[in-house]
């Protein structure tokens, strides 16, 4: 792309932020849209939160992506908070019109994504998902946007999936509870929808976290259950592994990754991307340079 007096700029606002796709995801679309804009990374301490933020109206930015720690705080500087990134109470996505700020929450509706375009469905689905931290948050708001009929939040510290439940009976009718980490057989059986939302799996430096599982191998998975990781590094973790071993369908988090981006792309330039790009962005993250 040729870089001109007109090239408008989106970013993504994190602390820190050199492990992000995000370039690699948002520059291929600009190139291939053939839209004027460039996506760099800032990493930007708490304290210029603020100043960041109104970089975002003063520059005319056509926004910004936030990420680790600040999706959070982010929202106290926005004009307009659109209403799932309120109920999940984080934002991810910022869009500069004319200088309002209006902040909305992708990694759900990225997720939602990955398992509607698998051809699978949601609606009157019972899932169960193990982790309660914010991407959790974002992911239990949109099944139950999507119409689950009931979501069960297994988690290491009970007070965290409960603080889901409250949001998730405020907002919808969806049947949901909270559990311990330890899922037994019997609150297997009957699952439909098992997501790990959990970092277990992930590939973490001078860590064995890549051969780590969130649940216990030996459970069965029994059939016709659809199982998702929403970690993405490695693209096939040990828990899609074992699913893949019981005969299971699978969701990959490459795919949420990617889909989240493709929401925020949307959200700016109104253009959706399609499958083609999808493979092409996948080759272009297994050899990032
Ligand atoms: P987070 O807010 O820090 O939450 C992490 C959750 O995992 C918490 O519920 C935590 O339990 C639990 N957990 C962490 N380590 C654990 C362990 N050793 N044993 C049991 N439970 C453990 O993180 P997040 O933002 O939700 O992200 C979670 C993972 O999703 C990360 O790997 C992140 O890279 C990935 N992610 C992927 C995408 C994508 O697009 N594919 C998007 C967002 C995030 P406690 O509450 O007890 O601490």
């Amino acid at each position: 792309m040729q870089i001109n007096s007109k090239t408008k700029l989106a970013c993504l606002l994190g602390h820190p932020v050199g492990h992000s796709f995000s370039p690699i995801i948002h520059n291929y679309l600009y190139e291939v849209y053939g839209e004027n804009i460039v996506y760099l990374c800032f990493d930007v301490d708490r304290d210029w939160l603020q100043k960041a933020s109104s970089a975002l109206g003063t520059l005319e930015m056509i926004g910004a992506n936030v990420t680790i720690p600040h999706k959070v705080d982010i929202m106290k500087y926005l004009d307009e908070i659109d209403l799932n990134a309120d109920i999940i109470g984080a934002v991810n996505t910022i869009q500069n019109r004319g200088g309002i700020l209006k902040g909305y929450n992708t990694d759900g509706r990225g997720f939602v994504k990955s398992i509607l375009d698998g051809g699978f469905e949601i609606s009157g689905k019972n899932i169960l998902l193990i982790g309660a931290g914010g991407a959790a948050r974002s992911i239990s708001v949109e099944l139950a946007s999507q119409g689950a009929s009931s979501i069960t939040i297994a988690n290491r510290s009970l007070e965290k999936a409960e603080e889901i439940v409250k949001i998730i009976r405020s907002n919808f009718n969806t049947d949901v509870n909270a559990i311990g980490f330890d899922i037994s057989q019997s609150q297997l059986d009957g699952v439909e929808i098992l997501i790990n939302t959990t970092p277990i799996g992930m590939n973490v430096a001078g860590t064995d976290s890549i051969f780590k599982m969130p649940i216990d191998e030996k459970l069965d998975l029994g059939s016709d259950v659809l199982v998702c990781d929403i970690v993405y590094n490695p693209d096939e973790t040990e828990f899609i592994k074992w699913a893949k071993s019981q005969g299971s369908d699978v969701v990959l988090g490459i795919d949420m990754l990617i889909n989240q981006a493709f929401e925020s792309f949307h959200i700016w330039t109104g253009k959706m991307p399609t499958e083609v790009d999808r493979y092409k962005i996948k080759e272009l993250l297994s050899d990032p340079r």
